[in-house]
Parts: C-alpha cells; sequence; structure tokens
C-alpha cells in the first residue's frame, strides 16, 4: 500500500500512527466486542472515550477548569452562528476582517446585531494581518473576533490583540493545537476538527463558563452552549466516531511531547518551505513575511499554466492536493500536525527539480 502526501486543506492528513490504531481497534474496541461505531453515546465505554479525549485536550492546551469543553456538530460555520446567538448580549461585536472565513462570521453575525469591522485586509486580497489600534475597539462589545490562522491566504496572528475586558473570541480551525496559546487570554475558542484533530464531523468548543451561565430562551436548544454544558457534549448523539479519533490524535500528540514540542516541528517545516520560496527564481510567497502561517502555505510561480502543470506533476510524484483555493490560485501545501517533515523534505526536492527543469519557460 502506497500512501501519499497529502496537502490537502481539509479534511487532512492524519497520524499514520492513528489511522493504524483505529484500524486495530475498528471491530472490537477494547474487548468491548463492538466498533465505536456501533456504541450507545450513554455506555460506559463511550463515556470513557469522551471523558479521555476532554482531558487530553485539557492537559494539551492547559485549558483551565473554569472553562468548558464541548464537542458539537455543523462545523465552524455553525459556530458562526452560535457565538452571536449565545454571546451577543448587548447586541455588538468587534470583528477582524482578515480572509474568507471571517468574512463568513462576519456576515452571519449581522443577523443577530450590530457589527463593528474594527480593521480589514481585504484591500490586499488578505495576504496580510492587519494593524490593530485598540483606539478603534468598541468598549462595549460583547467580545472581539478574530481568525487566528487564516486557511485559504496563508497568514497568523504572530501577536494577540489587547482586548481588556472585552472576550476574545478565536476561530482557530486550522491552527488549533500547532502552537502554544494561553487560553485564558480568550473567552471562546472554537476549531472544525477536519484540519488539525481528525475527522469531519465535530467541532470543538473551549468557552469560559460565565460566558454561557445566561442564554436567550428563544434560541433553538442545538445551539445553546448551556444546554450542551450541561449534558456534557451528550445533550443529543454526539459525532461518536470523530470523537473517538481526535481522542486518538491527542493522544498521539501528548507522546510526542505536546504541544510546545509540536510548535518545533511545525516551525522546521515551515521554515524549510519558505526558505526555499524565499530563494527560489519561479515560486514566489502570496503572504506578508511577517503574518506567514505556520499550517498554510502560499505560493506562485506568476504563470497559471505553469502553476497548473507543477500541481499536476507534483500529484504524479505522490504530492497532493496542492492546488491553492480558487480565490488566491496557485498553490497551497498545507503542512498541519499530521504531516510529517519528510513530506515538506520531499515537497521542496519536487520543487527545486521543477524549477530546473522548467527554467526556459520563466
Ligand atoms: C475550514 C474552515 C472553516 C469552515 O469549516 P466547516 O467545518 O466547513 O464549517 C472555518 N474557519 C476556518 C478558519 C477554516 O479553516
Amino acid at each position: 500500500m502506497d500512501r501519499v502526501y497529502n496537502f490537502s486543506a481539509g479534511p487532512a492528513t492524519l497520524p499514520e500512527e492513528v489511522l493504524q490504531r483505529a484500524r486495530e481497534e475498528m471491530l472490537d474496541w477494547h474487548g468491548s466486542g463492538m466498533s465505536v461505531m456501533e456504541m450507545s453515546h450513554r455506555s460506559k465505554w463511550f463515556e470513557e472515550i469522551i471523558k479521555q479525549a476532554e482531558a487530553d485536550l485539557r492537559e494539551l492546551m492547559n485549558i483551565p477548569s473554569n472553562y468548558k469543553v464541548l464537542f458539537l456538530q455543523g462545523g465552524a460555520w455553525t459556530q458562526f452562528a452560535m457565538v452571536p446567538l449565545n454571546l451577543m448580549k448587548k447586541g455588538k461585536a468587534d470583528y477582524v476582517n482578515s480572509g474568507y472565513w471571517s468574512k463568513k462570521a462576519i456576515g452571519e453575525a449581522r443577523k443577530f446585531g450590530k457589527v463593528n469591522v474594527v480593521a480589514s485586509s481585504e484591500d490586499a486580497n488578505f495576504s496580510y494581518i492587519p494593524e490593530l489600534y485598540p483606539e478603534t475597539f468598541s468598549k462595549d462589545a460583547d467580545y472581539f473576533y478574530i481568525t487566528t490562522n487564516n486557511t485559504i491566504y496563508g497568514t497568523r496572528y504572530t501577536k494577540l490583540p489587547d482586548t481588556g475586558n472585552v472576550p476574545l473570541v478565536a476561530d482557530m480551525s486550522s491552527n488549533i493545537l500547532s502552537e502554544v496559546y494561553d487560553v485564558t487570554k480568550f473567552g471562546l475558542i472554537f476549531a472544525g476538527a477536519q484540519k488539525n484533530m481528525g475527522p469531519a464531523g465535530v467541532v470543538v468548543v473551549i468557552v469560559r463558563e460565565d460566558l454561557i451561565a445566561e442564554v436567550n430562551p428563544e434560541v433553538p436548544t442545538m445551539l445553546q452552549y448551556k444546554v450542551h454544558a450541561e449534558n456534557n457534549s451528550l445533550f443529543n448523539t454526539p459525532p461518536c466516531y470523530s470523537i473517538y479519533v481526535c481522542g486518538l490524535v491527542f493522544q498521539w500528540l501528548k507522546k510526542l511531547g505536546g504541544v510546545p514540542e509540536m510548535q518545533k516541528i511545525n516551525e522546521e517545516k515551515a521554515k524549510i518551505l519558505y526558505d526555499f520560496i524565499d530563494n527560489s527564481n519561479m515560486f514566489k510567497g502570496t503572504a506578508k513575511k511577517e503574518d506567514r502561517s505556520l499550517m498554510n502555505v502560499t505560493f506562485i510561480t506568476g504563470n497559471k499554466d505553469l502553476d497548473a502543470k507543477f500541481v499536476k506533476e507534483a500529484e504524479e510524484h505522490g504530492l497532493v492536493n496542492l492546488k491553492g483555493h480558487r480565490s488566491v490560485g496557485g498553490m497551497r501545501a498545507s503542512i498541519y500536525n499530521a504531516m510529517p517533515v519528510e513530506g515538506v523534505k520531499k515537497l521542496v526536492e519536487f520543487m527545486k527539480e521543477f524549477e530546473a527543469r522548467n527554467k526556459i519557460e520563466v
């Protein structure tokens, strides 16, 4: 069996060790005589699985006890609505427009209250993280919203805004667990699993308890954080199998040395790729250097036909899903936690070889 190096932005590559373990446990989970897919979510076995997953995530991210950890459904998209539905008490929030996903979140929040866009990088196709000036923040906002890593444009915040008493809300879908974050700096963090945690179908929400103590009773039951928190994410049938695989990923990450060690490896991987791009005559990075993502590396040749040729030939070499998002074009290598250093080295080797072979065309 030949596995490829999969640079997909999401659903994305998973650690091979995790897939092996899931395979071993597929037919009979720990002597239960059944697959996790077949278990009651009320069984003692599944309770053990979800409790362990939560405990491991708490340990990995150093999540304080006054924060709830929820495993929900509906992807990051549902969070675009759940955040305002639950946190917009006074009806006003600040948003930073740093890319496609923050723009979608802004559009959704506008259905529920007043949105103040404090800064935007749309003027340059979101190729940088806009500078933030605290004097432009709304003092009376219910929360302040950012997207810590912009999956499509390959940018990330290297420092967090100081929002004072206004809770900071973050969409961390594409860089949760990739670098060390201080959870106490946030009121709420959410992340779809399919980029850096596990299979699609589950979204993790980490939220400060006091922010969800009260909720407007008109909010649909399934969209109330409070309901899920009171029921330990078992209000209705959760995405059991996805939660189980996320749990395996958390264990893999703990064994590897946790988030600080993962961050070192991610920095090493990103450096290998960016260093090559910066010294190449053919490939150019599309994101502002200081704001570059550790997870999604975006680049172009400047020639659409050459880009297409590169993507096609890379695929023939077992380096797949390198085509950039349609709104940016070019290439994007998503090098999430599960992408081994070896995969990035193979990609750079191929880029070098491709550049040498196509010199005349540039
Ligand atoms: C992928 C992605 C989303 C969308 O996630 P869905 O689970 O498809 O709703 C939202 N935000 C960010 C930052 C993403 O990378």
